[in-house]
């Protein structure tokens, strides 16, 4: 299938950039892939590693439900062939965090095959296509840095279950590959298979990077490991790219190899030089059946899927006129969604609600690092703010100071109402903030404001635009704020003729 969507993106220093992306997304099931171990974090090293995932002689996997369940709603999302038989292999070699010596992991028939993944790039659709998803166990942990001179070996993590989601080399810049990666990440937290925490490395990304001339077939790739942030992937991305430049422009000739990014540095680094699949020795797990997925159990998948988050923007830009940059904020997880439709479902205009939520609601939660299922001020007492600004009974900055105080203020302190729109009120009262609309009021203050100021007007008859937000800025001053600025400007416009 040709990738019709894409439109070239500009050339480093003359070359093409080519990328593709392999992501493990750990799947939030309580315990691992194939054993009842615990997949919980954080927990005392080697605490939650069984027999089975160290694959102790006498013991045999058994697959979990939940896992598979997961893949398969993935699957359906991005429209992938679900495979109603794929088979689960030995991925054979020896690491210190992988001490039976093989991985559990699905080669030649994986579970999910095919599909794309859409996104927005600079204004600009884009698709990336798929070539599988895979259902793989996790290894454990080699701990360099606790011990001085000596590697802890953490087994906890052996056997928890991962996703790994592979892409064709679709993508031509660094900005690419991250716009994916993020579409991606919102995704598998939206579909409520992977819990996304890029920290505690539940989502991590290996870039497969070349560059060539354009029109030349592709270049030897070097594979960039485990990169756990967005930051990191373009990072990573730029300096490879570079790095490849530089040797081929010196007469060199790139050789595939498996490379580490250096944080600290800001370069990448070989690891080592690539292995092939026949290093792996891979065939298929004799102590695993085929997996077989019945036609039923991806009809209920289905049944059960919540609306995706693109077909939910898109319905944001229909139902509610959103521009399709806002509708994307919105849907960037189903809590953030959930909060827009409710507010604006409560008839606050929802291009306002947009903004709020982009705007004030945003940079809190993410100055004090919270969700926003978390926010102290909820949908409908945002609604209530939205409309007391529509019916001019707030002044966008009075609006402001009204939303500080709910933000610091937890409902239901003092004497305060608990309805949102009384609450509203009661606050707009207790801070005098509300807007003088009232025509008289507003013309007298204008008067008294020309009277005071001939220069001014002067140069408003002279054609400065200047003169009149001085002149509005005056009456804003002498009404302390709550003059509505909009009809103080029209007032002078009246006066001055
Ligand atoms: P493996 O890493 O196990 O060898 P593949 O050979 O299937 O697996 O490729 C892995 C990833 O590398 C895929 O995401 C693929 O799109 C990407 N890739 C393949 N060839 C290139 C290339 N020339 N430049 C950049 N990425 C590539
Ligand atoms: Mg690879």
């Amino acid at each position: 299938m040709k990738n019709t969507v894409n439109t070239p993106a500009p050339l480093v220093r003359g070359y093409e950039v080519v990328i593709g992306l392999e992501t493990h997304a750990q799947l939030s099931t309580a315990s691992k892939a194939f054993s009842g171990a615990s997949t919980r974090f954080g927990a005392e090293p080697n605490t939650q590693a069984c027999a089975v995932d160290l694959a102790l002689p006498g013991t045999l996997p058994v697959l979990n439900r939940g896992a598979v369940e997961r893949a398969i709603r993935f699957g359906l999302a991005v429209g992938a062939t679900v495979a109603p038989l794929s088979i689960f292999a030995r991925k054979n070699y020896f690491y210190p965090d992988l001490p039976k010596g093989y991985q559990i992991s699905q080669y030649e028939t994986p579970v999910v095959q095919g599909g794309f993944v859409e996104f927005v790039l600079a204004g600009e659709p884009r698709r990336v296509r798929l070539t599988r998803a895979h259902l793989e166990e996790d290894a454990g942990k080699s701990l360099h840095e606790d011990y001085a001179g000596q590697t802890g070996i953490d087994l906890n993590r052996a056997g928890t279950p991962l996703l790994e989601i592979v892409t064709e080399p679709d993508m031509r810049s660094a900005a690419e590959a991250v716009e994916y990666a993020r579409a991606l990440h919102t995704l598998v937290m939206w579909l409520g298979i992977c819990d996304g925490n890029l920290q505690e490395g539940s989502f991590r990304c290996d870039a497969n990077v070349s560059v060539r001339r354009p029109g030349a077939t592709y270049g030897t790739r070097r594979e960039i490991k485990n990169l756990n942030s967005f930051r990191f992937l373009q990072e990573a991305i730029d300096a490879e790219v570079n790095w490849q430049i530089d040797l081929i422009e010196d007469g060199g000739t790139v050789q595939q190899a498996t490379v580490l990014f250096d944080t600290d540095s800001g370069q990448t680094r070989a690891m080592r030089t690539k292995e092939d699949a026949h290093d792996y020795r891979y065939f298929p797990d004799p102590d695993l059946p085929p997996l077989v997925i019945a036609d039923a159990w991806v009809q209920a998948v289905r049944e059960a899927m919540p609306e995706l988050p693109g077909a939910m923007a898109r319905r944001f830009e229909q139902q509610y006129g959103l521009a399709p940059y806002d509708a994307a904020q919105m849907t960037q997880s189903r809590a953030f969604a959930a909060y827009f439709e409710e507010a604006a479902g409560s008839g606050a205009n929802a291009k306002l609600v947009a903004n709020w939520l982009m705007g004030e609601v945003s940079k809190r939660l993410n100055a004090a690092g919270a969700d926003i299922a978390a926010s102290p001020v909820g949908p409908l007492l945002l609604a209530a703010l939205v409309r007391r600004v529509q019916d001019d009974t707030l002044s966008s900055s009075g609006a402001r100071q009204v939303f500080e105080r709910l933000w610091t203020s937890p409902a239901g302190e003092g004497a305060e109402p608990s309805e949102p729109l009384a609450r509203v009120d009661a606050l707009v009262d207790a801070l005098g903030l509300r807007q003088v609309n009232d025509g008289a009021a507003l013309q007298a203050i204008v008067q008294a404001v020309l009277a005071d100021n001939p220069k001014l007007v002067d140069d408003v008859r002279a054609g400065k635009d200047k003169a009149l937000n001085a002149l509005v800025g005056q009456a804003m001053k002498r009404s302390q704020g709550k003059a509505n600025p909009g009809q103080l400007g029209e007032l002078f416009r009246r006066s001055i003729g």
